[in-house]
């Protein structure tokens, strides 16, 4: 990073981020990509390409574009979300995106989006699941955009080449913190025809920076090098739960799910505030939503500190 060639990419004469945006639309199999400083902009600048005030999209209730991105498709561009539910696998039913489809009546909103995620809360959601409900979408017209902050750990999980989702879709958005381990970023992968509109939202949006160079090499490391490591976050996460269910088995008081890179651990609501509190004295910091907490495994997090969270876990049950 320090050593990062740089100018200013408003201009597109940033080397780094032009290298970065270069690689990222070769891995990704799209004509071209796009650097952002956020996965929440880059979704927003997706949505605000493909629809219009009063359109509509469709989404799942627990993705991230739903219900974690503070609702900027709607406030900054008058779109409507129309949620759907989400399956267990974490896929959206064919039948459910064939009735959200509004068409040809002047009293609905016209739907106009499909939004999908990959991975979803951890879960990788089958090829088939997304190809099924994108090839109705596409066939009422509507277009696909794929939330991929994680894709790359779906592409791990399920043995496909990322080039299988992201032909399903016109607009990709990869995350290069997150699994891959860059200090931020995240890149828009597309056709060419929509870059130009893309960098003309993404100025709108405060997104078009000068000298990111020196974030976008970090980048560039990361796609380069961090993409077959992610097996290893699956190893561990599958470890740590695991042992988790062994310490649960034992108590009967831990629900433990996990997928890819992360960990669901469910206490009795009467354990959560003194677990939370024992394993933070401990030095394990866990957000602490409930009812589940949320363990992330990634590039920082080595074996030992597997060991020691299950540790800290089992002290806390041992000791009561
Ligand atoms: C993290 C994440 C985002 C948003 O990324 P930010 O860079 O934090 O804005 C979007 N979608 C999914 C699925 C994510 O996990």
């Amino acid at each position: 990073m320090a050593h990062a060639a740089v100018g200013d990419d408003v201009y597109g004469e940033d080397p780094s981020v032009n290298a970065l945006e270069a690689e990222a639309a070769e891995r990704l199999g799209k004509e071209t990509a796009v650097f952002f400083p956020s996965g929440t902009q880059s979704n927003l600048c997706a949505i605000l390409c493909h629809c219009r005030r009063g359109d509509e999209m469709l989404v799942g209730t627990s993705y991230h574009t739903f219900g974690s991105e503070a609702g900027g498709a709607s406030a900054l561009g008058g779109v409507a979300y129309s949620p759907l539910p989400v399956r267990e696998d974490g896929s959206i039913d064919v039948a459910d995106v064939t009735s959200g489809i509004r068409v040809n009546d002047m009293h609905r909103a016209r739907t106009r989006l499909l939004c999908l995620e990959n991975t979803t809360d951890g879960r990788a959601v089958p090829l088939s699941k997304l190809h099924a409900v994108a090839e109705v979408a596409r066939n009422h017209g509507l277009k696909i955009h794929l939330d991929g902050a994680r894709l790359f750990n779906a592409c791990i999980a399920l043995h496909h080449d990322v080039k299988d989702f992201t032909a399903l879709a016109d607009t990709v958005s990869v995350c290069l913190s997150k699994g891959l381990g860059a200090p931020s970023g995240t890149v828009l992968a597309t056709d060419e025809a929509r870059r130009n509109d893309i960098l003309r939202i993404r100025k709108m949006l405060g997104g078009g920076m000068r000298q990111i160079g020196i974030i976008a090499a970090a980048g560039l490391f990361a796609l380069q090098s961090n993409i077959s490591r992610l097996s290893d976050d699956h190893r561990r996460a599958e470890l740590l739960a695991q042992a988790l269910l062994d310490i649960a088995q034992e108590g009967d008081r831990l629900e433990v799910s996990q997928a890819t890179n992360m960990v669901y651990v469910t206490p009795h609501p009467a354990d959560h505030a003194k677990l939370h509190a024992h394993l933070a004295a401990r030095g394990i910091l866990i957000g602490n939503s409930q009812p589940a907490m949320r363990i992330v495994t990634h590039l920082g997090i080595a074996d030992s500190d597997i060991a020691a969270t299950a540790d800290a876990f089992r002290s806390y049950f041992e000791s009561d």
